[in-house]
């Protein structure tokens, strides 16, 4: 059977992260805040036509509403299943076989899995010491393509606008900034759209809008580059479900995101707080998520989890901080979700910590 398959598939392994339910799941970043009303008064209210026939062919309600949100014309917005898939498809309309992906190390773990999938070499860019993406080190790579995360997922960390301003000029191919997680943040890197044509930035409904289930993602770019990426993508790749239940998200629910916003916002910088007090070292994060270097993340993570929360523990990651150093490339990742929630792990987090001492 081997000879039937493409050699650089060879190296791919279907994702697996751990998703044995937990009473408490702050695992994977998504809303535990519940699903947006006029989300859910959509889903009950499905006209047949969202299930009986194909949904539009390349999105156009939901590109106006997503337009009317995020404040750009409809023809620079491409959509897909997921961010993952937009992305997966921008990598494929700009890459050839053979060509280079730059990928900040640690980010978010499937990009290099994109780059193998569409035959092109992911090369591992290690950050700085202080979680920003190294701009000389970037560049050198002359990528057809160019990977930045921020907020970075698994850091929660920022990439100063400056450097992506830099990376952007020099490149001679294309530069994904993937803002997964911008609601969160200060500020969006998409007005350096204006400056550099090349850039195309990435957002979803999975994390904010807390509509992970629905796989709704889209790109922000010029667009003659958008369109680009529509041919890769394909056709009806949002179905009429998620179409009916997104629009509605983005055209009445925008008020209601911004208050869960706000108190992820609160809650992340108060989780941020309690863990210091317990001298745990915590990345400045804008996501709503925090990122804790900490020696034995795995047997912790595991430990917290017989107590029914489910946090993401990584090992082995470059050591590019002194904190990551002093962990040997542990670390905890923990979303951020109401309150009782944060406690519940919290709790479970010291008596973890007691057991594995
Ligand atoms: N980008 C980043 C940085 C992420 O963390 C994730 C999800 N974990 C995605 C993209 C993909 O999100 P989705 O496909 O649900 O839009």
């Amino acid at each position: 059977m081997t000879s039937l398959m493409r050699v650089a598939y060879a190296a791919l392994e279907l994702y697996s992260p751990e998703r044995d339910p937990a009473e408490i799941d702050l695992s994977d970043n998504t809303s535990r805040f519940g699903i947006p009303p006029a989300a859910a008064a959509a889903l009950r209210s499905l006209p047949a036509d969202s299930l009986t026939r194909y949904p539009e062919t390349y999105a156009a309600s939901l590109k106006q509403a997503l337009s009317g949100y995020a404040g750009v014309p409809v023809e620079c917005i491409a959509t897909g299943c997921g961010s993952d898939d937009v992305i997966d498809s921008t990598i494929r309309a700009f890459g050839e076989p053979g060509d280079s992906i730059a990928i900040p190390d640690p980010s978010f773990a499937m990009i290099p899995s994109f780059a193998r999938m569409n035959g092109m070499n992911p090369v591992l860019v290690p950050l700085d010491s202080d979680y920003g993406v190294n701009v000389e080190s970037t560049n050198a790579v002359q990528a057809a393509i160019t990977y930045i995360c921020t907020p970075n997922n698994p850091t929660g960390t920022t990439i100063a606008a400056e450097a992506i301003d830099r990376i952007a000029r020099a490149s001679r191919g294309i530069v994904i900034v993937d803002e997964a997680y911008v609601e969160f943040a200060t500020r969006s890197s998409a007005d350096l759209i204006g400056r550099h044509p090349n850039i195309i930035v990435m957002r979803t409904l999975s994390k904010a809008f807390g509509l992970a289930g629905l796989r709704v993602g889209y790109a922000i770019g010029d667009p003659q580059l958008i369109a680009e990426v529509e041919k890769s993508r394909g056709p009806y790749k949002v179905s009429g479900v998620a179409t009916a239940a997104a629009t509605a998200a983005l055209r009445e629910d925008a008020d209601w995101v911004r208050m869960r916003v706000r108190d992820t916002v609160a809650n992340r910088d108060r989780l941020t707080r309690e863990l210091l007090a317990r001298e745990i070292e915590v990345a400045p994060s804008e996501a709503n998520f925090v990122f804790a270097p900490l020696r034995d993340a795995r047997r912790i993570a595991a430990a917290m989890r017989t107590r029914g929360v489910a946090v993401r523990p990584f090992d082995n990651l470059p050591a590019v901080s002194p904190a990551l150093q002093r962990s040997c490339g542990a670390a905890l990742r923990i979303s951020v979700g109401p309150w009782d929630q944060v406690e519940r792990a919290l709790d479970a987090l010291d008596e973890a910590r007691s057991e594995c001492a």
